[in-house]
C-alpha cells in the first residue's frame, strides 16, 4: 500500500508568535489548554468556530498538548471486527447496516461460527476482537452470554470487546435484568471491554430526529456508568456532520469529561465522521442533512477533543475506517495519538456507503504513524505495548469459508 506523505497540518512557526498573532479570546483559551487548565463548554465552541487562520493555531497547540501528554508515539491494535448479524428493526436514520430478517442479504452468525471468526484472527495476531450486532427481534438475552462463552472456550486469551450500549439496553430488555445485573453477567462470562457506540450526538432533540429517541442520553450515560462501576471500561465516540453544530459537540465532549471525572472508565475518545451515502437520514432530507464533516472539521474535531479531554481522556483516535488512511495519518499532527484497529473486516461502514473499512496491515499502520513524524508502537484495547513474540500477519485476510456462508440463527 502506497500513501501520500503527511506532517503537520499547520504551518511551522513558534507558537508565541501564532498566539499573539489572534484575538485576545482565541488566544486566551489556548493559552489555558497549553497550561493544562480545563476548558470550558463556551471555549470549546468558540473554538469550532474560529477561522481558518486561527485554526493553524489551534492545530498547533492540539499537537504540542499531545506531545506533552503521549510523547511522539502513537499507536494502534490489531483487532477483527465481527458483526454477528445485520439484521435489525430499530430504523436509525442515520444506518444503513440493519436490513429485516426476511431480506435476502440477513446474516445471523452462530456463536460457534462467531467463535471460529475469532480463533482465525488470534492466529493472525490479534490481541482483541470487537463484536457488535444489529438490534435482531428473535435474538434472547442468552445469545449474547453464549456468545462470550463460545469465544473463551475457542480462545480463552483474546480481549473481547463487544456489546454497544444500544446492544446493552436490548439484552437487559429482552432478559429483564437491570443494566447492572445484565453487565455483571456479561463480565462473569468473558466481557473485557466495550465499545461507546450509539453515543451519536448525546443531544436529546438531535437523538429524536436520529434514533426516535430510542436509547435516550440519558439510557446511554446510565449504561456507560453503569458498566463503568462493575469494572467494565469502555471506548467513547461521537458521531458528527449531519443535523448537527458546534454547540452539540461542544457539549457532548464536555459530558465525556463530566462522566470520566466520576468514573474513570473511558480507555479513549473516537471521533466518527458521518457517512451519509444511503443512509435514510440524507436520502429522505438531502436540502436538510449534511453529507458528513468537512475536513476542517475533522481537524477541529480531533484538536478540540484533544484540549477538552486533556488530563481526563488522553487517547485520541483517529478512525481510518471513515476518514481513510491518509487523512487518520494527518489527524495525529492535530491532536490525535491512536489510528485504531487492523479490523480484517468491518462491515457497518461500508453497508453505509464508506470507501474503507476492510483492512489496515500491522506494517501499513506502523508505515501511516511514521508518515507522521511519530514512532509507531502496538497496543491492546487498555493501551498498554504489547510486546510479543508471537507474529502478526501482514497481507490482508482473505475471507475464510465461514465468512461467505453465514449461519442462520434459529429462535
Ligand atoms: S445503528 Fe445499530 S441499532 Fe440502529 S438500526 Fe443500525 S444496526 Fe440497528
Amino acid at each position: 500500500m502506497t500513501f501520500q506523505h503527511h506532517t503537520a497540518p499547520y504551518k511551522d512557526s513558534p507558537i508565541d508568535s501564532k498566539l499573539a498573532g489572534l484575538s485576545l479570546r482565541m488566544a486566551s483559551i489556548l493559552s489555558k489548554a497549553l497550561e493544562g487548565v480545563e476548558i470550558t463548554q463556551e471555549d470549546a465552541e468558540t473554538l469550532f468556530s474560529c477561522t481558518h487562520e486561527e485554526a493553524d493555531a489551534l492545530f498547533h497547540v492540539a499537537d504540542l498538548v499531545r506531545q506533552m501528554r503521549c510523547g511522539n508515539k502513537a499507536s494502534y491494535v490489531v483487532t477483527r471486527n465481527i458483526n454477528f448479524t445485520n439484521v435489525c428493526n430499530m430504523g436509525c436514520q442515520f444506518c444503513n447496516f440493519g436490513v429485516s430478517k426476511n431480506a435476502p442479504n440477513a446474516e445471523f452468525l452462530s456463536v460457534d461460527a462467531v467463535a471460529l471468526r475469532a480463533l482465525e484472527a488470534h492466529q493472525r495476531g490479534a490481541t482483541e476482537i470487537c463484536v457488535q450486532g444489529g438490534l435482531h427481534p428473535d435474538i434472547s438475552a442468552d445469545y449474547y452470554f453464549e456468545l462470550l462463552d463460545a469465544v473463551k472456550r475457542e480462545v480463552p486469551q483474546i480481549h473481547i470487546h463487544a456489546y454497544s450500549p444500544f446492544e446493552v439496553w436490548y439484552g437487559a430488555m429482552k432478559g429483564r435484568y437491570s443494566y447492572r445485573d445484565f453487565l455483571t453477567k456479561l463480565k462473569a462470562h468473558g466481557l473485557s471491554s466495550m465499545p461507546g457506540t450509539a453515543a451519536e450526538i448525546l443531544d436529546t432533540q438531535v437523538r429524536r430526529q436520529l434514533t426516535k429517541n430510542k436509547l435516550s442520553t440519558e439510557n446511554w450515560v446510565e449504561i456507560i456508568e453503569t458498566a463503568h462501576q462493575v469494572g467494565i471500561r469502555t471506548t467513547s465516540t461521537i458521531m458528527y456532520g449531519h443535523i448537527d453544530g458546534p454547540s452539540h459537540w461542544a457539549a457532548h465532549l464536555c459530558l465525556l469529561r463530566d462522566i470520566q471525572k466520576r468514573t474513570g472508565g473511558f480507555t479513549e475518545f473516537v471521533p466518527l465522521g458521518f457517512i451519509h451515502y444511503d443512509s435514510p437520514l440524507y436520502r429522505n432530507n438531502p436540502e436538510q442533512v449534511r453529507t458528513g464533516p468537512t475536513q476542517d472539521e475533522h481537524f477541529k474535531m480531533h484538536a478540540i477533543a484533544r484540549l477538552v479531554l486533556q488530563g481526563h481522556i488522553d487517547n485520541i483516535q483517529a478512525s481510518w475506517v471513515k476518514m481513510g488512511p491518509d487523512t487518520a495519518s494527518a489527524m495525529l499532527r492535530a491532536g490525535a495519538n491512536d489510528l485504531g484497529g487492523t479490523l480484517m473486516n468491518e462491515s457497518i461502514s461500508r453497508a453505509a456507503g464508506a470507501k474503507h473499512g476492510q483492512e489496515v496491515v500491522p506494517a501499513d499502520m506502523e508505515k501511516l504513524i511514521l508518515q507522521a513524524g511519530l514512532s509507531p508502537y502496538q497496543r491492546n484495547t487498555l493501551y498498554e505495548e504489547v510486546i510479543s513474540s508471537k507474529k502478526v500477519i501482514n497481507h490482508p485476510l482473505l475471507c475464510s469459508a465461514q465468512d461467505r456462508i453465514p449461519v442462520r440463527f434459529s429462535a
